[in-house]
């Protein structure tokens, strides 16, 4: 492990590329900070390469050429196993175990890390409550006894478990409806503001990016990285006070 300071990011990507076996250069040569508790949207186009960055951070797709550090580690270093008992990761389908409680599901990682069941039991239901779900009556559940919404929040739950630093969350509200889209944006809001933790957020949605990001990242083909700037700034300003903005309304014009 090499030596970090406050100042250091929490994820630094150094001249990341990606070619699958294909052919296809999914990122050319990416180089990105995420300084640590900042939320990080990724947006651009489908195919863009935005999912595939992501799961280079928690080695579920390995580089082709460049340097992942997270909290100053080398993940290629890293054993892939204890690395993502570091980073949550919550996608779009979810994940959740059919066959497991809620309780167990949020419990995994905890379980896996070999903590005593009191412990997880405490664990487990502070985490429930922090989503906005009653641990008495949801932990009980199976995850086909639950809304989409719901199941979304458990994911986020089980992805907080074991307390990772890191999260990377992959188009996590895209499949729910927009009124509890709406109620899980701005409960996620208020969550990390809590939290405080790192986040690497994908999504099409930019208005979601907007609402979500400290920053956002756009991406164009090739995982180049097009810009990336607060929300506020020109990435995401409506053509009104930015009329060089290339994104021409609150959609992201060329997004899924
Ligand atoms: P995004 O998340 O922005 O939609 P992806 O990272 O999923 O983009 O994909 C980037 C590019 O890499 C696309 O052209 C996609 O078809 C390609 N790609 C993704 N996964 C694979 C794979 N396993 N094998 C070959 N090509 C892939």
């Amino acid at each position: 492990m090499e030596s970090t300071t406050a100042a250091d990011p929490m994820i630094s990507l150094r001249g990341v590329g990606k070619r699958y076996p294909d052919g296809t250069v999914a990122v050319a040569d990416l180089s990105l900070d995420v300084p640590a508790g900042e939320l990080l949207c990724l947006v651009g186009p489908s195919g863009c390469g935005k999912t595939t960055t992501m799961k280079m951070i928690n080695r579920l797709v390995e580089p082709t050429s460049g340097h992942i550090l997270v909290a100053g580690e080398d993940v290629a270093r890293t054993d892939p196993v204890r690395l993502r008992r570091r980073i949550g990761y919550v996608i779009q389908q979810i994940g959740l175990f059919p066959h497991l409680t809620v309780h167990a599901n949020v419990g995994t990682v905890p379980r896996m890390l070999g903590w005593d069941r009191a412990r997880i039991r405490a664990r487990v239901d502070a985490m429930l409550d922090l989503v906005g779900l009653d641990p008495a009556t949801m932990g009980r559940r199976y995850p086909h006894e639950l809304s989409g919404g719901q199941q979304q929040r458990v994911g986020v739950a089980r992805a907080l478990a074991a307390d990772p630093p890191v999260l990377l969350m992959d188009e996590p509200f895209s499949a729910i409806d927009p009124i509890a889209r709406d109620r899980l944006q701005a409960e996620f809001l208020r969550l990390q503001r809590e939290i405080r933790k790192t986040v690497v957020f994908v999504t099409h949605d930019l208005d979601e990016a907007i609402r979500l990001g400290d920053r956002i990242a756009v991406f164009r083909q090739g995982g180049h990285l097009e810009q990336i700037d607060p929300p506020a700034s020109s990435a995401a300003r409506p053509p009104t006070s930015s009329p060089a903005s290339p994104v021409p309304t609150g959609r992201c014009g060329g997004c899924r």
